[in-house]
């Protein structure tokens, strides 16, 4: 029997070595490897600033903390994201408000105009599995409203929407390079991208003590900075970057075309190109069909099993509210094999299961 996972990172001679050099070289954290790295990331996604930052999470919170996010605020987010994606606005004092996402996954924008409040200062727009939000009608209702609009982009490098890649699209983006992530530093890691200057002068302050230079501290800052082995891993990652993500889309067109038939297959938005960080498809038979599959060899997952607006640490602090749509696709959603080097016989291998179990209903 064949055993297929769910994903697998990228790691070949050319990382190894790149690692044993960084090793090697005598710097440990913020030197040459991780200029270089945030230097070629910014030219990358096509923005001016790229600060490296220990992960996701970390970038949020220097950001939250570099807009002044505080008590009182109120930020519009969807509850079908990673935890992550809220967890610093809370920490700064501010209140994720939660809204429904639309046939792709990512956040509505009606739902967002039938959000706001006096309260409201600002959105984040997360490009979920892969695919960028709605960003042109996020913009326009953040332009009207005055809101500031973040992009969580931890899912997403290198897609692209109306030919841009994501993390220019809005104020500033937050990017992960976790293992699991289609670009991952083989650790936890990450950084924010902005086209504005202050932002990013703060960020790069507050990830290091608040100073600019040694010991000098403008501001009370964090400890949240990059370090030179990862960034040199990230630098060959990169390199790699669209080649693994064009195999991704090689096995998401072998998914769609095999498998619409029988569970409904992710939607590309019009003028947006996917990554397919994740490979979600959507079923009522969902958990049937995960252990259909999980006796064949075939590893799913769900992203994410339950909706941000029911966990625990959230309804203990702002009560509960409904997300019907939400609450309806947590139960449905399963998440199949993909990753940049999958073979296509695998992903047949994993389409003939999936047909298979339907057609034996
Ligand atoms: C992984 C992820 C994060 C958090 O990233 P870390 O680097 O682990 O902090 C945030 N948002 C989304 C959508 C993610 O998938």
């Amino acid at each position: 029997m064949k055993a297929v996972p769910l994903s697998r990172v990228y790691l070949t001679d050319e990382v190894r070595a790149a690692a044993v050099a960084a090793l090697n070289s005598g710097r440990y954290i913020l030197a040459r490897e991780c200029s270089a790295f945030e230097r070629e990331l910014a030219e990358y996604v096509g923005v001016r600033h790229c600060v490296l930052v220990s992960s996701c999470t970390a970038a949020f919170l220097l950001l939250h903390h570099a807009m002044e996010l505080g008590p009182g605020d109120e930020v519009i987010v969807p509850s079908h994201t990673a935890f992550p994606t809220v967890e610093s606005l809370i920490h700064v004092g501010a209140k994720p408000v939660f809204v429904e996402v639309d046939d792709t996954y990512c956040i509505d924008p009606a739902a967002i105009v039938e959000a706001v409040t006096p309260r409201t200062v600002g959105i984040i727009a997360v490009h979920l599995y892969g695919q960028a939000a709605d960003m042109e009608r996020i913009a326009a209702i953040a332009r009207e409203r005055r809101l500031w609009v973040l992009e969580d982009c931890a899912q997403a490098i290198g897609a692209r929407y109306d030919g841009r890649r994501v993390g220019g699209l809005a104020d500033a983006s937050a990017f992960s390079f976790y293992p699991s992530k289609n670009l991952t530093v083989l650790g936890d890691g990450g950084c924010i991208m902005t086209n504005d200057d202050r932002i990013a002068e703060q960020v790069r302050m507050l990830r290091d003590h608040g100073r600019r230079s040694k010991f000098t501290h403008e501001l009370v800052g964090f400890n949240l900075r990059f370090n030179e082995i990862q960034a040199a891993i990230g630098r060959v990652m990169l390199r790699h970057l669209d080649e693994l993500n064009a195999g991704r889309r090689r096995i998401a067109a072998r998914y769609g075309a095999r498998l619409s038939r029988v569970v409904a297959t992710p939607i590309e938005r019009p003028g947006a190109e996917s990554v397919y960080h994740m490979y979600v498809v959507r079923t009522p038979d969902r958990d049937a069909l995960a252990t259909h599959l999980k006796t064949y060899g075939v590893e799913t997952g769900i992203h994410y099993p339950v909706a941000n607006h029911q966990q625990p640490a959230i309804t203990t602090r702002f009560g509960a509210v409904r997300l019907p749509r939400t609450e309806t696709l947590v139960n449905e959603i399963l998440s199949l094999p993909i990753y940049g080097e999958l073979p296509l016989e695998d992903a047949d291998y994993v389409a003939d299961r999936v047909i298979a179990f339907f057609e034996s209903r």
